[in-house]
């Protein structure tokens, strides 16, 4: 285990009105300034309640950022850094991330660089970002690759109002589900049970436990394993193929969460082909379809280059995919899979 600091995660509602409890105590003494990074849609439902909540205490200020995941690219990096110089950021200073993954990723990696890093708070606002605000892997895109930039940045406190999920789009829903379900898949047979008998995202609402049950799965892989030398690796859980369907489709083609659930399906027909015990794959798509997911047989794409992009990822060693499967129900393991053996299960 190894852990760089300790933080804490409060999951709730209304949470936005009130930052400073959900921070540590010396938090407003030790900080002299703040800058709130947010996109266009958040801001535009919620910045002014967080601008003025932080504002009780210390001086603040905000920076808008066009939504997308184009942000998370050097000219998106550059354009923070120079809002953060013109604010005046110093060490002392703090910045805090509302929005999704992409604020997330971005904000969180300028905070772990500018002036050799800074403090961060996370206050995430999609259910994606249950997952991508804990662990503290920040970055940005290369145009090689996505997340090919990035550090390992500690938030000071994750402060998840999920009142603020009201207004996520069901897309976005879908998006976020699909790492909860991985958490069930990896990690937790309760939480995939319930998610199941969810049966479909229609209601778009969730449980702050079922959303606790999620966190919990991935806090704990991360405590163990901060730096990915072993276990956090089961967090790729079908990530490998969904990062090069997401390449091959083309960046906003396919969401995130759609990408991974069709990566974990593979995997799972996978495990089975190697021998392994594992649930069925053609049994679990049933109830991920009507869950609301779309599934392309894999059969109609271009397996070549959909192998590529795999071998591209930057969690291979040598030339041959590392690849996570199941062996059991929640029991992951990692398998070496060479170009001639992933073609053939494609097919
Ligand atoms: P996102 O941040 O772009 O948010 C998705 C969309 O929802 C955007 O249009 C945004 O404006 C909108 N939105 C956000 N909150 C809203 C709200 N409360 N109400 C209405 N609209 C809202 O995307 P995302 O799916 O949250 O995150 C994706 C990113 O996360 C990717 O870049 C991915 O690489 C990254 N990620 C990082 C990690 C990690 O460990 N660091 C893990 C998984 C994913
Ligand atoms: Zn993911």
């Amino acid at each position: 285990a190894s852990s760089s600091h300790t933080y804490t995660i409060t999951v709730g509602k209304q949470l936005r009105l009130s930052p400073y409890k959900y921070l540590p105590d010396n938090f407003p003494r030790k900080k002299n300034r703040l800058l709130i990074l947010a996109d266009e849609t958040v801001a535009s439902y919620y910045l002014e309640d967080v601008r003025t909540a932080y504002a009780e205490k210390l001086p603040v200020h905000t920076y808008v950022l066009p939504v997308g995941e184009e942000m998370k690219s050097f000219s998106g990096y550059e354009e923070l850094l120079s809002a953060c110089l013109q604010t005046g950021l110093d060490r002392e200073s703090a910045i805090i991330a509302l929005g999704g993954g992409v604020i997330g990723d971005l904000a969180g990696f300028v905070a772990a660089t500018y002036m050799r890093g800074i403090s961060l708070v996370q206050m995430p606002t999609t259910l994606l970002a249950h997952d991508s605000s804990i662990g503290g892997k920040t970055g940005i895109n290369h145009p090689e690759g996505k997340n090919l930039i990035g550090a390992f940045h500690q938030p000071e406190a994750v402060i998840y109002d999920i009142e603020m999920l009201d207004t996520l789009p069901k897309k976005e829903w879908l998006c976020g589900f699909g790492e909860m379900i991985k958490h069930g898949y990896i990690a937790d047979p309760q939480l995939l049970e319930q998610l199941k008998q969810l049966n479909q995202c229609a209601a778009l609402t969730i449980s702050d436990k079922l959303l606790a049950s999620s966190i919990a799965v991935k806090k704990e892989i991360v405590h163990e394993d901060e730096r990915e030398q072993g276990i956090r690796a089961y967090l790729n859980f079908g990530h490998t193929l969904a990062h090069a369907l997401e390449q091959t489709a083309g960046y906003g083609m396919l969401t995130h969460g759609e990408a991974v659930v069709n990566g974990m399906v593979f995997a799972l027909y996978v495990g089975r082909r190697l021998g392994y015990d594992g649930p069925d794959a053609a049994e679990e798509l049933r109830w991920l379809r009507a869950f609301g997911y779309s599934f392309t047989p894999l059969k109609q794409m271009d397996s070549a280059r959909i192998l590529q992009a795999m071998k591209h990822d930057k969690k291979n060693r040598g030339g041959s995919v590392r690849y996570v499967v199941l062996a059991d129900a929640q029991q992951p393991i990692i398998v070496t899979l060479d170009d001639e053996q992933l073609l053939t299960y494609m097919d």
